[in-house]
């Protein structure tokens, strides 16, 4: 019967494994490729059932021959006790680099793969008498090795990197006729592979495919426009036959996920398969490491935060992801916990479960059967917590934990969170194979473990047979396709450019050909992967961009070889031709009214200034009730300081019976340290408790002083004024304003010597009067409240200014009718202060430019506009809600799309 030909599968290795042969891939990758690309063939034969076929990976090969034929009863190490082993023989080495446990990991790594190195490419370096010219790293690594050796022959223990070593005697003598062997997708083969394969008997590699008819070398202007092309391909080779099979090749997949994953679902033509339980359309080879993923990183946050702190963004994320929580109830609940927590000024920068537990227990609205069942999990927990016991004992103990605790809730699992899960139990019993030598450990030590574990495990749910795999160079070995795109192929990249390893020396790297000891290894295995893609698919296209990361990029001289000189995109693959976006930006003139217009709000002059900032601003806060939280700092942050200072100017010019009132008393003043000192004591009393408690009595008392020495300079600074009376401070205003009741809040209100008004605002941040100019103010407080809340029959408003508290830079800055003559005789004719005046027709534009900011809000005009992009957005913390960067990307498509359509004469 004749082979069809699949995509996947030679027809060498289909009649191979349709004889009942076995074949031997590099990877488990290519094992699974291959297996799905022989069960199509078998479909397209019309089978419903066939013999399994026998396709092994070389890992999964050499592990099961050696334990079919070592008889010697030593244990088998997995990665995680082999990097255990070499951690503990770091550790006794008196080295600095290895004090620390994080180094000290590190190191264990290097090592491991260092004598995963020698085991496949210089084996006969592993004689510790073969090393004994090493010096410096090298000598340690060496001394490591020996160790790592007499350790595995007293506790008779194998690295799995010796096991093709082990076997080839075991082979040799044995006699027993053995199955051929046909290798697949090997870009090259390693002298210990080579000698192990023919101590097997028969064996041979897959005879390469024909190299593709079709290729071709692209290049685009931006690492964008190469994406997006690629993009495009994909969609138009699937609209032309939906069952192609079609592989992406980038070294970049780790780093770009991201961007891949968007250009793909937003060009390559979702097909409506974005929604939930759809067959994907393209799918990364490469996992990601566990605790990257949700389910996997919720339960070790958890486990974590049980018996220390973590952080306040991980515990932030560990409530808004419903990871900690039974059902969507209890979630909402945590996190309208955790709002009213930072409302009161109690967010710290770590938090235990117990602490989110005692703190929340204040606003009243944890759910109770949560705080049960943490308290339950911990009691379980603190029942061991102490103990050194066996790593097995922990991993039993851990699924109870999280049982107790509702972990990971109600809600029902789709497929991929069952395999995370299942891989997360996997990582879980390499943790507990830790006690292989009888070793105990603490709950501490265990959980490290877990979390390196975690970090080094990857996941990838099981393959659903995507058109679109996604894969890099080196993994893509064994995997074959209609047609392949290999991106990013310019100069710097391919062959790609890595180092030697550190811990071997480079003589010794360069005499065994190991990977990266020259630049010609590189280059031959490079282009040994270019022929073996060339041979992959019937098609294959090359591309770079021109510039990367602002610098101009050359084409792979390897691709340029097999493909000649690169070739701008054709007019099909060029952005502008692009698919109609997913989210398509359109102009939203509708307008909901603020119903509750005659009621006051909430926010003060904010709410206008945030109108003028832009619009959606203004209506996501002040409607919406959304919030931009600061991440709390081990120390004060700039806003808590800003309000220590408010707090203190506050006391200072209070009034009686502790407070100053006019310039006069100032004067009179005789210690004027001292009578700051007790008003910045008294403020920092206001502050928070549980914000003063978590802050070290020393940095607090560093603080005052900080604070005590910048108050008195700012009162030495108002010593110099024109004598003037405080009218009062912290005065609140209701204003109405077009149907709106917004409640003001000003730090202060002097009377000068022409019995005019100053209204001063305190700032220790970097501001301007600039910020009041028109037509879109940047900050509307005192323009507001010069031009609506002052009865002009009673005052006279002579000017307005920040009074700048900033150490090395204490002013004012403002308007000032007479600055000269009312506020500081000092003041030069260049000062903007005498420069800029205060004029009666500011107050009147303000007056009108506020009260159409009033309008707007009140119309329900709250489109994305920022006042002054990126600078307004960088401030903001709203681009969550308003998806800024999302618009900005589809206004781009946009405008491109149109450009397109007027030049095409299409209508668009
Ligand atoms: S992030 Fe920018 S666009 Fe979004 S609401 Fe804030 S200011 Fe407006």
């Amino acid at each position: 019967m004749g082979i069809k030909p699949v995509a996947g599968l030679g027809s060498e290795a289909y009649a191979w494994l349709r004889e009942g042969g076995l074949v031997v891939t590099a990877s488990d990758r290519a094992a699974r490729a291959l297996r799905s690309a022989f069960y199509r063939a078998r479909q397209a034969e019309g089978l419903a059932a066939w013999p399994a076929p026998r396709i092994l990976d070389w890992q999964s090969f050499a592990r099961a021959e050696w334990t079919a034929r070592s008889l010697d009863g030593r244990l088998l190490l997995n990665r995680t006790q082999e990097q255990a082993l070499w951690v503990e023989i770091a550790a006794g080495d008196p080295r600095p680099a290895t004090v620390l446990p994080g180094p000290r990991n590190r190191l264990a790594a290097m090592a491991m793969e260092a004598h995963e190195l020698l085991a496949s490419y210089a084996p006969r370096l592993l004689r510790t008498a073969a090393r004994a010219g090493w010096q410096q790293d090298a000598a340690a690594f060496s001394g490591w090795l020996s160790a790592f050796d007499a350790t595995c022959r007293d506790r008779q223990l194998v690295s799995e990197s010796r096991l093709p070593l082990e076997l080839v005697p075991l082979l040799k003598a044995d006699s027993t006729e053995r199955a051929p062997i046909l290798l697949a997708g090997f870009d090259r083969i390693l002298p210990v592979q080579r000698e192990m394969f023919d101590a097997w008997g028969s064996w041979r590699q897959a005879a390469p495919g024909e190299p593709a008819p079709d290729i071709e070398f692209y290049q685009a202007a931006d690492a964008q426009a190469e994406l997006t092309a690629c993009a495009l391909w994909c969609r138009r080779k699937l609209a032309a036959d939906p069952r192609a099979h079609l592989l992406i090749v980038t070294q970049d997949a780790g780093t770009r996920r991201g961007e891949m994953e968007r250009a793909l679902l937003r060009h390559a033509g979702s097909g409506g398969n974005l929604s939930p339980g759809a067959a994907p359309i393209f799918e990364f080879s490469l996992g990601v490491p566990l605790s990257r993923i949700p389910l996997a990183r919720g339960a070790y946050l958890l486990l974590k935060g049980f018996t220390a702190s973590i952080e306040e963004h991980e515990l932030d994320w560990l409530l808004s992801t419903s990871q900690a929580a039974a059902n969507a109830r209890e979630s909402a609940a945590l996190q309208a916990t955790m709002r009213a927590l930072r409302r009161r000024g109690m967010e710290r920068p770590a938090w235990s479960i117990s602490d989110f537990i005692a703190e929340g227990a204040l606003t009243r609205q944890l759910p109770a059967a949560w705080v049960e069942r943490m308290r339950d999990a911990k009691r379980r927990l603190d029942n061991h917590a102490a103990r050194q016991q066996s790593p097995l004992d922990w991993a039993a103990l851990i699924p109870q934990l999280l049982q107790a605790a509702a972990w990971p809730g109600e809600r029902p699992l789709a497929s991929a969170e069952f395999q995370a899960i299942r891989r997360w139990d996997q990582a879980m019993d390499a943790c507990g194979s830790l006690g292989f030598s009888g070793r105990r450990m603490g709950w501490k030590d265990f959980l490290a473990a877990l979390g390196r574990a975690l970090d080094e495990t990857l996941f990838a749910p099981e393959t659903r047979d995507a058109p679109i795999q996604i894969a890099g160079p080196a993994e893509s070995a064994g995997l074959t396709a209609d047609a392949i795109w290999f991106l990013g192929a310019h100069e710097d990249a391919w062959p790609p450019r890595g180092s030697a390893h550190p811990l071997l020396p480079i003589e010794v790297q360069r005499e065994a050909d190991l990977p990266h000891a020259t630049p010609q290894l590189d280059w031959e295995l490079a282009r040994s992967i270019t022929a073996r893609l060339l041979a992959s698919a019937g098609e294959i296209h090359f591309s770079f961009a021109r510039q990367s990361a602002g610098v101009e990029a050359r084409p792979s001289r390897l691709a340029v070889e097999v493909a000649g000189m690169p070739q701008p995109l054709p007019p099909e693959l060029a952005a502008r031709e692009t698919a109609r976006p997913i989210a398509v930006a359109v102009e939203d003139d509708t307008r909901i009214p603020f119903a509750a217009a005659a009621a006051s709000i909430g926010g003060g002059a904010g709410v206008l200034t945030a109108q003028s900032q832009c619009p959606f601003k203004a209506f996501a806060t002040a409607r919406l009730g959304a919030e931009n939280w600061e991440p709390a700092q081990v120390g004060l942050t700039p806003r808590q300081r800003g309000q220590l200072l408010h707090d203190a100017l506050h006391a200072v010019w209070g009034g009686p019976p502790d407070g100053l009132r006019s310039h006069s008393e100032l004067d009179m003043l005789k210690d004027r340290d001292s009578f700051v000192a007790g008003h910045v004591r008294s403020a920092m009393q206001k502050m928070p408790p549980g914000l003063r408690q978590r802050m070290p009595c020393r940095y607090l008392d560093l603080e005052a002083r900080r604070l005590t020495k910048l108050v008195s300079e700012w009162l030495a600074f108002e010593a110099t004024r024109h004598a003037f009376t405080v009218v009062d401070t912290e005065l609140a205003t209701a204003v109405p304003i077009e149907g709106l009741t917004l409640h003001l809040r000003l730090d202060r209100v002097d009377r000068l010597n022409d019995e005019t008004l100053l209204v001063i605002d305190y700032k220790t941040g970097n501001v301007s009067p600039r910020d009041w100019d028109l037509p879109r103010p940047e900050d509307v407080q005192l323009p507001l409240y010069a031009s609506l809340a002052l009865d002009a029959s009673q005052h006279v408003m002579s000017g307005l200014v920040f009074a700048k508290v900033r150490p090395g830079d204490l002013c004012f800055a403002g308007r000032v009718g007479d600055a000269q003559g009312t506020l500081l005789a000092s003041l030069s004719g260049g000062s903007s202060l005498v420069k800029y005046p205060l004029g009666a027709e500011h107050v009147v534009d303000w007056r009108k430019a506020i009260e159409q900011l009033a309008r707007d809000f009140v119309t329900g005009r709250a489109e994305v506009d920022p006042r002054d992009p990126p600078k307004t957005c960088e401030r903001c913390g709203l681009q969550t809600i308003c998806r800024i960067g999302g618009v900005a990307d589809d206004d781009s498509e946009e405008s491109v799309s149109q450009e397109s359509a007027r030049e095409e004469g299409g209508d668009e």
